[in-house]
């Protein structure tokens, strides 16, 4: 149970949104490695009472909330005699964003973890942010937010990781772009017309990472480096021409940041997000990690191709996006939302994803509603008709052939 003379004698205390997600099992991982360093305040899922329950009582936590109100008495029944305060429902996983913490990782999957996110900023505490959907859907107001509020933003992507490491080698007016890698994804290699009919179990065997469902589909279609270029854009103030994509199908150099004397700084790792997570956990120190260590004369070759556009225009999709602004980039991440789940229910072919997020930026477009952004209320509104949008072209993608 909580350890009230280790709070007093300097340990931080955590919070976990998403604790029973792959980000979740990983950052639990670090904080179960040392156990005299942290607290854990609040921990959060969506509906694995069990998993929540599990981890709740195993690191003594103040807290612990599911999304899904109707579990709010399986939660109790398994929390029953810890002492361990529950909640169910939006504003329980709101709440747990608020209580008071050193830390937080904001691991929530998709447009969800937006306003928990937002709500742990406004507190002006140190938060890991591994949810990129917030960025995406609404990345000016949350930099601003987290600005006002004196919030220190740590990437724990590991792209935006490693750019992060890597920027403070130089300055801003010295740095002439960033390069993010890329796997390339299960499908690198295939042509377009057989990516065009993958399915899901092809589509969920990531080469190097393990991770959640939809940032592995993501992964495959290349859609998730278009969020990631966009998070990028958001999280260092950089614009499209600013960001490349190079392909690496060894996952080894994660990111990288050329300055104007042409110095590339680049930060290397094995393919395993305990290191940006143990990298945010620690900053500004370091902390001792639990990933392997490097062995590059074992890995041997690090190669490099250039993107596919063409086979992956959910990569080109992404610019195109961050050129438009003004709500195209809340648009792409809700369409792509709506894709995935789609392909996962088996109404939709693979190459489909690319397809709906395509029509519904297009339609979105022709329907005039492009406009400055003004707030976080207008963002979730966006994404909200975004996805209304595109379940509506829905059944015409899925009726077309290729
Ligand atoms: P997972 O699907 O593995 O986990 C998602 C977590 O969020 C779970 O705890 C889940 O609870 C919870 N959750 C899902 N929906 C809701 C909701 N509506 N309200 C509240 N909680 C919810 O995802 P990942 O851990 O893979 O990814 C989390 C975020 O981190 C994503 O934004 C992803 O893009 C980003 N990311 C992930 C990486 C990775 O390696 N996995 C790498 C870089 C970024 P439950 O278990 O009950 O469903």
């Amino acid at each position: 149970m909580r350890n009230d003379k280790a709070v007093a004698s300097g340990v931080r205390i955590v919070s976990v949104l998403g604790a029973t997600g792959s980000i979740g099992d990983s950052t639990m991982d670090l904080l179960r490695a040392a156990p005299e360093r942290y607290q854990v305040e609040a921990l959060t899922a969506n509906n694995n009472v069990q998993g929540l329950a599990t981890l709740a009582k195993e690191f003594g936590a103040r807290f612990a909330a599911v999304a899904d109100e109707s579990l709010l008495g399986e939660l109790r029944d398994a929390l029953a005699g810890t002492g361990i305060a529950c909640g169910a429902g939006e504003s329980a996983i709101i709440e747990a964003a608020e209580r008071p913490a050193d830390w937080i990782m904001a691991a929530i999957s998709g447009a969800a973890g937006l306003k928990p996110a937002l709500a742990a900023v406004d507190r002006g505490t140190t938060i890991a942010l591994a949810n990129k959907e917030c960025l995406v859907c609404a990345g000016d107001f949350f930099m601003a937010r987290a600005l006002n509020a004196g919030a220190n933003i740590l990437p724990a992507d590991s792209e935006h990781n490693a750019l992060f490491q890597a920027l403070s080698s130089g300055n801003r007016h010295e740095l002439t772009k960033v390069i993010i890698t890329a796997s390339g994804g299960p499908f690198r290699t295939w042509a377009a017309a057989d990516i065009e009919q993958a399915t899901l179990a092809q589509a969920l065997k990531h080469p190097n990472w393990s991770m959640g469902q939809k940032i592995t589909i993501d992964s495959a279609s290349m859609m998730n480096k278009g969020l990631e270029v966009i998070e990028a854009s958001y999280l260092f103030a950089l614009s499209p021409d600013e960001i490349d994509v190079l392909v690496h199908p060894q996952s080894i150099i994660h990111g990288m940041v050329e300055f104007s004397d042409r110095s590339v700084v680049a930060q290397l790792g094995a393919p395993d997000m305990r290191i940006p997570i143990a990298h945010c956990l620690g900053w500004p120190d370091r902390i001792v990690g639990r990933a392997a260590t490097l062995d590059l004369a074992k890995i041997g070759q690090l190669t490099f191709e250039a993107p596919d556009f063409v086979r992956f225009p959910g990569l080109r999709l992404a610019y195109d996006a961050l050129r438009t602004g003004q709500g195209a980039t809340t648009v792409y991440n809700a369409a792509n939302e709506i894709a995935v789940a789609a392909f996962i229910a088996q109404q939709i072919r693979f190459g489909a994803i690319a397809r709906l997020v395509e029509d519904t930026l297009n339609a979105w477009i022709r329907a005039g509603n492009l406009a400055p952004l003004s707030s976080a209320d207008d963002a979730i509104a966006v994404d909200h008709n975004a996805r209304k949008m595109a379940a509506t072209l829905l059944p015409q993608i899925a009726a077309k052939a290729s």
